[in-house]
């Protein structure tokens, strides 16, 4: 098993570019055990980057993560975010207290506002900065950002240090290719791909099934490699499956060849003008 390569974040620490999503966990109690379980074995396949949310399960994707990294704090990094309604000056504070006592520690290693909403991006950035120099979160950054938004927040002071932006990015949502991608890329701010198999909907894909069926892997490997080719690209897929967890995982080991990404970009052409951030 390939060991998971990293990425570096804009003030030089390195992350893993593979880690465990957790939206729609915490939403059942018959699933709970599995979702705990789940995460567990991410981390023992070496996956040590959760991304959760405390809007996932109404706070309850964050207690199931607290109970999956208990004991095992040190080594893993974990990504959380506030809902826009909450991303006031005050707001944003009182929400990451919260969130870190649901996840059962003194620290979130990146803290993103999720999407943008009718607070002052001035108050977020404010309440980001003193939760940082607070030691409460480590790094801050955003999600659904598209350019005009990074654009506007990197005109505020500070804004420049945002380390991440978390978007919607698989085979078949490339609009960010466009734009967004080159944008950070160019200031070194990763993006993190979510929901990078469509949630399940691009698995049927006839050329996901080929390109699969050539390489003895799975339709899910193949739109996670493609995005892991990329190597300032954190994918973060949510599995409750042990066996979507180990498969996911074992995507690393799968290099795909210039044949297949070109018939990958014949099925999925990338953008070739501008269109607006799409989001789940
Ligand atoms: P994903 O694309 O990761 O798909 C998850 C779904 O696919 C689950 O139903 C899962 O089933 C299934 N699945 C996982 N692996 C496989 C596999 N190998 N074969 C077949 N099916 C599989 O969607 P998400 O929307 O969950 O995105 C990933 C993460 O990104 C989220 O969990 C969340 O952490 C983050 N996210 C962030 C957003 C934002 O606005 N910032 C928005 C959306 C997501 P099962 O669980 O039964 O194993």
């Amino acid at each position: 098993m390939a060991t998971i390569p990293t990425t570096t974040l804009p003030l030089g620490e390195k992350i893993p570019v593979y880690g465990l999503g957790t939206w729609m966990m915490g939403e059942s109690k018959s699933k709970r055990a599995d979702e705990i379980a789940a995460l567990k074995l991410g981390l023992d396949l070496g996956a040590t980057l959760i991304d959760t949310a405390e809007m996932y399960g109404d706070g309850e994707a964050e207690t199931i993560t607290g109970e999956a990294i208990a004991k095992r704090r040190d080594g893993i990094f974990l990504v959380s975010k506030v809902l826009p309604h909450n991303a006031s000056r005050k707001g944003t504070i009182a929400a990451c207290e919260r969130s870190l006592k649901r996840l059962r520690t003194d620290r979130i290693d990146l803290y993103l506002l999720h999407w943008r909403g009718g607070e002052p991006l001035t108050e977020t950035l404010d309440a980001f900065q003193q939760l940082q120099f607070e030691g409460k979160i480590r790094h801050w950054g955003v999600s659904n950002f598209d350019t005009g938004d990074m654009e506007e927040l990197f005109a505020l002071p500070g804004g420049d240090a945002c380390a991440a932006n978390q978007v919607l990015y698989n085979l078949k949502r490339r609009r960010i290719e466009y734009d967004l991608v080159p944008w950070c890329r160019e200031r070194k701010i990763p993006i993190m791909a979510y929901s990078p198999i469509e949630q399940g909907r691009l698995l049927n894909a006839a050329i996901l099934k080929a390109i699969a069926q050539q390489r003895r892997a799975t339709p899910a490997q193949v739109a996670l490699a493609w995005l892991l080719r990329q190597p300032d690209t954190i994918v973060i897929p949510k599995a409750t499956s042990p066996a979507h967890v180990r498969e996911n995982r074992a995507a690393l080991d799968l290099q795909l060849t210039a044949d297949d990404l070109a018939a990958l970009d014949r099925a999925f052409p990338p953008p070739h003008k501008k269109y607006g951030l799409e989001m789940l």
